[in-house]
């Protein structure tokens, strides 16, 4: 492992100085870095601490909305009884995230930042890669790719994101907030996360010298009603083979508001804006118009070899979804 530096941050300006500089790089739980670090896969010059910022762990919540300070940890975002009672997809999600000591440690704006599964990423011995270095190929073309992606891939990567909370916060259309030394700004959450196109390496629209602050959710009677189904190889401490998020608003039993997004199937929590046109008006109870307004929206899907049994399994967990969401009092 390269030598770094490490320094301990006690105030955001000086985080945003430490990072503005090429080799810096901000260290929250260390859940994800330190893996990083001792796989060859970044080889920072410095570690700029964030855990001495007051009020950087924040959750608040108002009538307007929720506000998740970057360095909240998982477990106690999970664990706020206001989340888990207005915001249900989100804690639900975080609870099915990783070990209980790992979310105690792990903080949601690293969460957002962590980076693929794919065990082509991730080899202890270095293989062609274009994510882990840039123009050197992808295994996964030829390879395993039965944990990839149906939406947005290209040739240069095929690769999924793994985060849960992700998907939920893409359903509930929470914005990440970041600053900089050049001041602060919003960015819708759906915007946040890249596809691969030919440059697989950046997976956030997050610029060099930009620190997360927070997460911003509306407040929506869809996000009340609101439920995260994930469906992976074994009950827990797995990541997702497919997920789906939802939030629903009915007027008497019809759908009068949805919001659909899926994990596992794009290098971003996918949005499913047809499915959620299509199921305006249809009765919750009404299964099999569930299942047709959600069929037709896999125009888009493209699946490879081995995964094509990912499009079937995510339509029933979405209609699974949206029904115990309907069961919401
Ligand atoms: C065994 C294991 C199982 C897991 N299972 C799941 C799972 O099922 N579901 C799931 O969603 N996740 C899972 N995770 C991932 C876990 O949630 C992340 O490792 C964790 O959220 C990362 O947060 P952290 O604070 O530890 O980040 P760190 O490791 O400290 O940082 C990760 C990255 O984020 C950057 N970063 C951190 N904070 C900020 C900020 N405020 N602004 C800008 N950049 C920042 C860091 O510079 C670094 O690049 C798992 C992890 C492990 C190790
Ligand atoms: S799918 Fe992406 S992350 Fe996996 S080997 Fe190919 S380029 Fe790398």
């Amino acid at each position: 492992m390269q030598s770094f530096t490490y320094a301990r941050a006690s105030a955001l300006p000086d985080v945003l100085a430490a990072i503005s500089q090429p080799g810096g790089i901000i260290l929250a739980g260390g859940t994800e870095l330190l893996n990083w670090m001792k796989e060859g896969i970044v080889a920072p010059e410095r570690l700029v601490d964030i855990n001495g910022i007051s009020g950087l762990d924040r959750i608040e919540t108002a009538d307007r909305g929720l506000r998740i300070g970057a360095l909240a940890r998982m477990s106690d975002v999970a664990g706020h009884e206001a989340v888990a009672r207005d915001y249900p997809v989100i804690a639900e999600a975080l609870l099915k995230s990783a070990s209980q000591q790992i979310r105690n440690m792990a903080s949601m704006g690293g969460n957002l930042m962590q980076r693929t599964r794919c065990p082509y990423f991730r080899a202890e011995i270095e293989l062609p890669c274009n994510k882990r270095r840039p123009g050197s190929g992808c295994s996964a073309l030829a390879g395993e790719d039965r944990g990839m992606a149906i939406f947005g891939w290209s040739e240069a990567c095929l690769a999924t994101h793994p985060s849960d909370v992700a998907v939920a916060l893409a359903a509930l259309d929470a914005v990440v907030q970041v600053a900089s030394s050049h001041g602060a700004r919003d960015i819708p959450f759906l915007d946040f996360h890249r596809l691969p196109d030919d440059a697989p390496e950046r997976e956030t629209v997050l610029e060099p010298g930009e620190v997360i602050t927070a997460i911003e959710v509306p407040a929506s009677p869809a996000a009340r009603r609101s439920h995260y189904l994930k469906i992976r190889e074994r009950a827990s401490y797995e990541f997702a083979l497919v997920s789906a998020a939802v939030g629903l608003e009915l007027e008497g039993s019809e759908i009068s508001d949805v919001r659909i997004a899926l994990g596992g199937m794009a290098a971003k929590p996918w949005r499913l804006s047809a499915a959620e046109q299509a199921l305006h008006g249809i009765a919750i109870s009404d299964a099999a118009a569930l299942r047709r307004a959600v069929d037709g929206a896999f125009g888009d899907a493209r699946p490879r070899r081995h995964n094509g049994f990912k499009v079937e399994l995510v339509k029933r967990a979405i209609v699974r979804a949206l029904q115990t969401a309907g069961d919401i009092a």
